[in-house]
């Protein structure tokens, strides 16, 4: 599952940097993950960074994003192979 930040964010900015898919951005009013970038931080570490940090715990899975281990990982790998630049053959 996609994690969420719900209304309780107090915009202290904390989390943003932690993201290691660079999945949390400012919104209109408080921050918010992109749950096509969010893995619960799979393939990168063994909890999700952003609940690690929150003052006030406001991150909880999106349970209308229902995802396997498997599929985490899936978009772990789509997401690093995206970013990794591409072979351009230069030398
Ligand atoms: S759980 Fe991990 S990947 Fe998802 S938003 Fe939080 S820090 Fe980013
Ligand atoms: S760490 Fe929690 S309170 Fe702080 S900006 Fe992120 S979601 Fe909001």
């Amino acid at each position: 599952m996609a994690l969420i930040i719900i209304d309780e964010c107090i915009n202290c900015d904390v989390c943003e940097p932690e993201c290691p898919n660079s999945a949390i951005s400012m919104g209109p009013k408080i921050y918010q993950i992109d749950p096509n970038k969010c893995t619960e931080c799979v393939g990168h570490f063994d909890e999700p960074q952003c609940v690690d940090v929150c003052p006030v715990g406001c991150i909880p899975v999106d349970m209308a994003r229902v995802e396997t281990r498997e599929q985490l990982m899936n978009k772990y790998r789509a997401l690093i192979a995206l970013n990794e630049p591409s072979d351009s053959g230069e030398r």
